[in-house]
């Protein structure tokens, strides 16, 4: 059976200071290190596919002909058509970019998003404000879920199909919205391969960091067992941990962790 693996960036930035005040500085990869990642994919000849191929290999329930690696972007960072897309040009691979409509604060930048699309690029949705969806009240989860859905829409003319969890948050009421509003996929960070018997309302992703080193990123790419099951621990141990502290305690232990770090 064949795998897909879900890679997920966030911002990029171009030197040591960040380009965006807001993006988080764990997963902000810089411009150099995305390059030589996009690189190694290309010169390993690797498979990469869009989003839309592996959820219709799930509604189908049709196998993959090999193993396949799909590009997202979360949140909507101006770095998504500074610096990825045109990496992603010279190497011709195709990506989706899950926006946070709140994030999108002109109409140039809508500008700049319909461009990507006309240039083959994906868009999805990351909701309108980026709050976790699993602390809304049903009106609030279907503002966030729909109204995004067509901001994205409207302003770019393109479908919106795909959803990206923030903070990777649901529960059963969040997925149920989901689909009520349309999506045909719901992307989780929780790690792991997907392939056409996975549900598509519960994709696996895995996340690059500032800290990937290439090599790291090389196995991961080749889906090297051994790496991927460290992933898949470590995405199950940190949702725990999150269970058992809450978010707010999480979130302040990992900014304070940033700023020592970064
Ligand atoms: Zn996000």
């Amino acid at each position: 059976m064949h795998n897909v693996l879900i890679l997920i960036y966030h911002c990029i930035d171009n030197g040591s200071r960040l380009s965006e005040d807001f993006a988080d500085p764990f997963y902000t990869v810089t411009g150099r290190s995305f390059r030589e990642q996009m690189e190694l994919i290309s010169k390993l000849n690797l498979r990469v596919i869009k989003l839309d191929d592996l959820v219709c290999s799930i509604l189908d329930r049709k196998p993959l002909q090999q193993d396949s690696l799909v590009i997202t972007f979360d949140d909507g960072y101006r770095s998504d058509f500074e610096i990825a897309a045109p990496a992603l040009k010279e190497f011709n691979l195709h990506a989706t970019f899950f926006i946070t409509t709140n994030n999108v604060q002109s109409e140039t930048v809508w500008d700049k998003l319909t461009e990507m699309v006309k240039n083959g690029f994906s868009l999805g949705s990351h909701t309108v404000s980026h709050r976790y969806l699993t602390k809304l009240n049903p009106v609030e989860l279907r503002e966030e879920l729909c109204g995004s859905k067509t901001i994205i829409e409207q302003k770019t003319g393109q479908s919106v199909n795909h959803l990206s969890l923030p903070g990777g948050r649901y529960n059963r009421e969040v997925i149920k919205a989901a689909e009520e509003c349309g999506y045909t996929s719901v992307l989780t960070t929780d790690a792991g391969l997907n392939n056409h018997l996975s549900d598509a309302r519960k994709l696996k992703r895995w996340s690059v960091k500032r800290d990937t080193a290439l090599p790291e990123f090389k196995r991961m790419v080749q889906f090297d067992s051994f790496e991927l099951f460290k992933k898949v621990s470590t995405s199950v141990a940190l949702r725990n941990i999150k269970n058992v502290i809450g978010d707010e305690t999480y979130t302040r232990l990992k900014s304070r962790i940033a700023r020592s770090k970064y």
